[in-house]
Parts: C-alpha cells; structure tokens; sequence
C-alpha cells in the first residue's frame, strides 16, 4: 500500500517549511489555538498533521508525550511516525502519542480503568464476540432467538451507546419487537462485560468519557498532558469521539483538525458530518487554512472528481486545481460479466506494466462490495499476480485464531466469560451443554464472577466425569498463569495450546485445511514473539492481545511487499496510488441498492465516489460489467448514474466482445464516444446464453480453464453439460452456475 510521500531531508524548522506551500505553513505555523485545515482531497492536509508535529517537536513547542494525533488507521499512525522521526530524529519522535482513536482510548484505559472496576488486562470484544454473547443473554432470558438476528441487534444496542442513551431510554423508545429486544438485553448485556473485565469497541470510546465525568482530576491529568491535539479525517469522527477531543481540549484550546466535508464516508456508522462544519460554532476564534493546489492527481482525474462533487447539493464549496500535467484520459470499461471484467482489469495491468514501468504495488483496485473481490482474485491468481485484499477477513478474526487466542486471554484475564464459554469444551473434553449450563448459572444470575464459578470444588448438578475436566482445565490455566509471571510467553502459550490439544485437534483430520490452520497458529506464535521483541515499554501479553483485537487487516505485516491492492472505497481513505481502478459502477452495486433511493444516501455514495476517483494519481478506469453474479445470482445492470454524470469526460472502450476475448480491449484509440443507450454492454451477451454450449464447442471456465463440450443435457436452469478441460479431466456442471464463456 502507498506511504503518504514527499518529505523532505532531515532538518530544522526552516527545512520543514520548505518542503510546503504558503498557507500550508500558515496551517503549520499556527500551533496554538483552535485551526480547521479544510480542504479537497491531495491537498496536503494529512502532510501539514504530519509536518505541524514535526515542527513543533524542532521548534521545542511542545515535548513528544505532550502531543496527541488521531489518525484514521494504526498504519496511518505508524506512517506518520516514522516521517516524524526522519525529520526530528528517534529521540524526539518517540513518546508521542499516535494512533487511532480506539488506540488511544485502549491506552488511556489500561492507565486508568480501575476508577471504573476494571483491571488493566480488560478484554475487548469484537463483533463476533459480542454477538455470541447477547446470543448466549437471549437463551438465559428465554428469548426466542430465532425471531431476532444478534447482529440486528448488535448494531441498535451499539447506536444507542454512541448516542450515550441509557438502557432506560431504549426501552421508552422502543416501539418495533427487535427494538424492545434489544432494549431489553441491553442493560444485561453490559453487566455481562462488566463481569468478565471486557468491553466492546463502542466502550473503548465511551468509557473515558465515563471516566471523565466521574474523575475530573483525571481529565485534569489529561488536559495537562496533551497540550496539543490533532486529528485526521476529522470529517469521519462520531459524537462521541468529538466529544472526547472536545473535553481533552478545553482548558488550552490547542486542537487542529484536517478533514473535508466531502470525503465524509461513515454516516452509516454514526459519523456526524457537522463536526467539521461547526468547529467554527464550537471555536469561534479557529483559524481556519483552505488548501487548495492538488498535489496527487493529473489535471484529468481532478475534473471528473469536480464533476462528480457538484452533484452533491449539501457540500461546501471548494476550488481544487493542479499544476501537474494533464495525463492519460479516464478510461471507462464495458464488460459483459464480472469475470470479464475482472480478466481486463488484469490485462491492463499487464499492459501498464510493460508500457509504463508500474511496479505492482503501484495498482489499487477498488470495489463498494467485498464479495467483488472474489472475480478479481481469480483472474490475478490465474495471471500469476501477487495481490492483498484489504477490507476482508482479518488473521486475527479466523477462527482457529481466536480459539487460540480466547485461551491466552484467560491468562490475563481469567473473568473473560466470552472466552471461557469457547474453550472449555473445544478441543472436546467432555464438558457439554448442560453442563455448561450449570457451571455458569451462577454468572447468569449473578452470584459469582465467571473465574469463582469454574474453579470452585463443589458443582452441583455437574457429573463427575466433567467435574473432574473442568478441573482439570483450571489447573492447566492457573499453571501457565503462574509460568506467565516469570517465564517466556512464546513458550508457555506454546505449551498452553499444547497441553490443550489445540495443536493435536488441528492436525488430527490430516486434511490441508488442517495444515493451513495449524500454520496459522504458529504465525501467532511468531508475531507474540515479534510483538515481545519490539522496544515498547508495554510488551506485554496483555498489550499483545489488546492491540491486535484494534487490528484491521489494513494494519498486518507484509511478507510480500509487491502485490497489486483490493480494496473496498470505504478502506482507501487517505490513501493514494498512480493507477486506480473502480469496478462495478452499476446502478445497484455503486451506488449500492439500499442506498439509491435516498437522496441523502444517495450523496454519501457519491462522495464515497469521490474518495475513490482522488486515490489516482496518474491513471483512473472505471469500469461496469452488463451482468454480475452477486448475492447469490446473476442479474442485468444498468450502467451506474455516477458514469453518466461525468460521461461527456470519459473515453469509452467500445470494443465488442469477440475483439476482448482476444485480450486487446483497448484497440478504441483515443476516441471519446458518447454514451447513447442502456444497459451496459455492446452486444448480446454471449456468457450466458445457455444455448450457446453445444457439443464440441470451446469454453472458458473461471476455475478450469479452457476446455471442451463432450456432452449436453437437460433444459433451460437444469441444462448440463460434460466438459473435458485440459489438466482437470471431465466435469459434470450445471450451466446456470457454471458460467461458461464460449469461446470459439
Ligand atoms: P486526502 O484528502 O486524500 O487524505 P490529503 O489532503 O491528506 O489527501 P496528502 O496525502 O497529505 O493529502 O498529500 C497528497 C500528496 O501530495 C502526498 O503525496 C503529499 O506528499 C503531496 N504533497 C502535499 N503537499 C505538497 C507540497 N507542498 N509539495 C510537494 N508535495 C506535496
Ligand atoms: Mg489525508
């Protein structure tokens, strides 16, 4: 992925002004009071964050433990870090707070919790885990989990805790069924967190703010501490995370933010637009700095992102202009289906590759749906491409991870019931449901903490055979628990998943998912040992374990460092590349279908757009496919409405099907052709016209390859045929899924 760039040599103040145009030192210079940096996306904003601290720290403004920055990603963060360090030096930039404002948070709580009855080895409960507990909840509360999804209810329990309401006022407004569930596990379901020392993401947030309010010598701390704040992408902070900085800033009013109204992606998640827009209601006396020269992008790609904004009513009005050169024109494709499309994306690639000299990390592919990216890494891992999906399935959310992961918790925090429940019978011991269900009625009803209910000797009701298991099982924790104080961790958490019968369970089956899984533990093992190593005062399990559960996969070790990068709009924030492609603008897939309709929703799909369309530096395609395979099936698209709106500016690869399968879809040459009719495609599509596949003609499979039709039979969905593919023998497919392309 592309490091923010463009720094200068090490050096004092006057060199770190150089390297800046004049109101961007003006934004630099003016390191106290209020300042509101707003500006179009390339302009330099998170350069002056980055550039401001670096000052600050050369001019002796401020000490490194007296600022605070809030980026958008722990890499942003680390990113930022290693700029400052090489223009002040290690021993300046060290110290400083950075990171995101979760990161931060987990930070300032391990620090402080106890004034809220937590301990310092808190856990932090993902979504899953949240969802298993509120699961769990609904069961002990008789609730017919079947009627409400926990995830549904997930997120109302989680809008209500960024609005700061109490269960109590869910409860009054509540007015469908799920909302009077969830208004009703709320309460409970934080009572379950306190008791297993956890909290969820939106805690991490919150309970500062609790702390605060309770604490005023600690806010007192805080305030005295951080005597300069800053925060990235402020466009994108929620309430609460607006009235934290709000707080921490108060007594010396020494807060920058840098954001722009019109890369604001995160309403769904509660980002509140009006931050930006009334820090001057908030700070009268702000200085405010527009930027308004673009360094990222050609002239091209800036006008199609003007032409874009200006659809959008509510924005705040911005100039944005360039002097870098004109560039390539924005190339849109036409393709038939999403493997169509994926197979051009990857020839261009090639191409660009030859013509221009790209390395691969220079190519970004950005998509509205993460099920998008499976079309695209078929056809790279068939062309032989290195890639990395961001914006998927983390390392750390796979499930023989976090199984693994639950038994280290336990060592740091044995009260952790989430963690408890996932082990105690896996691998199986032994301990079954109603087992289960009477050693933990106690917690149910709050008469023990989760620890007292599984390390008593007595347990009534419990056969003997478990009881001596879950002794067992205690003995074991309290073992390691014990080795932790003294000994390696790497070692003791390997005998732990040892001991345990993890490692065994993994590789039991003898299958090849077995060895992945397995493999997987290992790395974890590796990065407990890395994450040791490191230099940070705080290495610690429970450090570890904390940090990694705020890891995006944005945020993980590369062991390749060339590959192409697939990412969703949403995660190319702040981010930038010479060659970017955005794929899938269909009306129905971007903007997407819930949010079409909505003329509100409708403008953040838009800016979302926009984000995207400013990640390019040198070259944009976009591109839509007539037919996509996606939830589930395929369906006709329309081409989407943000193509037509910047139409008159994009040249059309007009090239007809039969010229592509060739593999040289570019032959248009230069010409802009104006769009005339709807849907997308050229000419009828041939991928799925089932009448096409007869005996002896060539097809195209995604995963087979090229192969031969031996055999057909049945009709209309249930046609099949018998393929033979060179290398994988004669397969038996169904044609509806199968999706072959006729190639002959
Ligand atoms: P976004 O809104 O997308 O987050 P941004 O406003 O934060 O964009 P930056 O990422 O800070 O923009 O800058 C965009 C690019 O322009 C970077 O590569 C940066 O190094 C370069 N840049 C910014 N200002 C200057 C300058 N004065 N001279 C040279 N390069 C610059
Ligand atoms: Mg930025």
């Amino acid at each position: 992925m592309r490091r923010f760039s463009g720094e200068g040599p090490p050096g004092d103040a006057a060199e770190i002004l150089k390297g800046l145009n004049k109101p961007q030192r003006e934004a630099v210079r003016a390191t106290e009071g209020p300042l509101l940096v707003i500006a179009g996306p390339g302009s330099g904003k998170t350069r002056v964050l980055t550039m401001r601290i670096a000052y600050l720290l050369s001019t002796g403004r401020a000490r490194p433990h007296e600022i605070l920055a809030v980026t958008f990603t722990n890499k942003a963060a680390r990113e930022i870090r290693e700029r400052v360090t090489r223009l002040v030096g290690e021993g300046l930039a060290s110290g400083m707070w950075l990171g995101t404002f979760h990161s931060v948070c987990r930070r300032l709580l391990v620090a402080d919790c106890q004034h809220l009855g937590f301990t310092s080895g808190f856990s932090i409960y993902d979504t899953d885990d949240t969802e298993r507990a509120l699961r769990q909840l609904m069961k002990e509360l008789s609730m017919d989990a079947k009627g409400f999804k926990p995830s549904a209810i997930r997120s109302l329990i989680s809008a209500a805790k960024n609005r700061r309401e109490s269960p109590e006022i869910l409860e009054r407004a509540a007015i469908r069924p799920i909302q009077k569930a969830a208004a009703r596990l709320y309460g409970p379901y934080q009572e379950r967190l306190k008791r297993s020392n956890a909290m969820d993401f939106d805690d991490l947030l919150l309970k500062p703010l609790d702390l605060f309010a309770k604490r005023p010598d600690v806010l007192a701390k805080y305030r005295r501490r951080w005597t300069h704040i800053h925060v990235d992408e402020y466009q994108d902070t929620n309430h609460v995370q607006y009235l934290l900085t709000k707080e921490l800033a108060a007594g010396h009013r020494n807060i920058c933010v840098v954001g722009d109204d019109a890369q604001s992606i995160y309403a769904f998640r509660g980002a509140d637009i009006t931050n930006i827009i009334s820090f001057k209601n908030d700070y009268p006396t702000a200085k405010v700095v527009r930027l308004e020269q673009n360094y990222r992008s050609t002239k091209t790609i800036l006008r199609i992102a003007e032409a874009t904004i200006k659809h959008n009513v509510d924005q705040l009005k911005k100039r944005l202009w360039t002097e870098n050169e004109e560039g390539s024109p924005v190339v849109l494709l036409r393709c038939l289906s999403e493997t169509d499309e994926a197979r051009r994306i990857t020839q261009t690639i090639r191409r660009l590759r030859v013509t221009n000299g790209y390395r691969l990390q220079d190519f970004a592919v950005l998509y509205r749906l993460n099920a998008q990216s499976r079309a695209l890494e078929d056809a790279l891992r068939q062309d032989g491409v290195p890639y990395r999906i961001f914006g998927g399935m983390s390392f750390y959310q796979r499930k023989e991870i976090k199984d693994a992961l639950a038994y280290l918790r336990l060592l740091v925090n044995p009260n952790d019931l989430e963690s408890l429940r996932r082990v105690i019978n896996y691998p199986r011991r032994g301990i079954g449901g109603v087992s289960q269900q009477r050693l933990f009625a106690p917690v149910a009803s709050g008469t023990m903490t989760p620890w007292e209910a599984i390390a008593r000797p007595t347990m009534p009701g419990i056969i003997p055979s478990a009881r001596k298991k879950i002794a067992e099982f205690c003995a074991m924790i309290v073992d390691c628990m014990q080795a932790l104080e003294h000994g390696d961790v790497v070692e003791i958490a390997r005998k732990l998943f040892t001991d345990a019968g993890v490692m065994h369970d993994l590789r039991a089956g003898n299958t090849e998912e077995g060895l992945v899984r397995w493999e997987n533990v290992q790395e974890l093992l590796s990065a407990i040992a890395e994450y040791m190593a490191g230099a940070e005062d705080e290495s610690s399990l429970e450090g570890f374990l904390q940090e990694i559960s705020l890891f995006t996969d944005a945020d993980e070790k590369d062991s390749v460092t060339d590959y192409v990068s697939l990412l969703t709009l949403h995660s190319s924030k702040g981010l930038e590349f010479p060659v970017v492609f955005i794929a899938g603008l269909e009306d129905g897939i971007f903007p997407s279908h819930q949010n079409q309709e909505d003329p509100v929703k409708l403008q953040e799909e838009r800016r979302l757009f926009y984000v995207g369309v400013t990640r390019a530096e040198a070259q944009l395609y976009l591109s839509c496919a007539a037919q996509r395979f996606v939830y589930g099936r395929s369906e006709s698209y329309s081409e989407s409405p943000f193509v037509s709106e910047v139409e008159s500016l994009l040249l059309r690869d007009v090239a007809g099907p039969e010229v592509r399968m060739r593999g040289s879809f570019d032959s248009v040459g230069g010409q802009v052709v104006q769009r005339r009719s709807r849907p997308v495609g050229t000419g009828p599509s041939r991928e799925y016209d089932l009448s096409d596949i007869v005996p002896g003609a060539i097809v195209l499979h995604r995963t087979f390859g090229e192969g031969k039709v031996i055999k057909v039979s049945g009709r209309d969905i249930r046609k099949k045929a018998v393929v033979h593919f060179k290398g994988h023998g004669h397969k038996n497919l169904v044609l509806r899924f199968a999706k072959l392309e006729r190639l002959d």
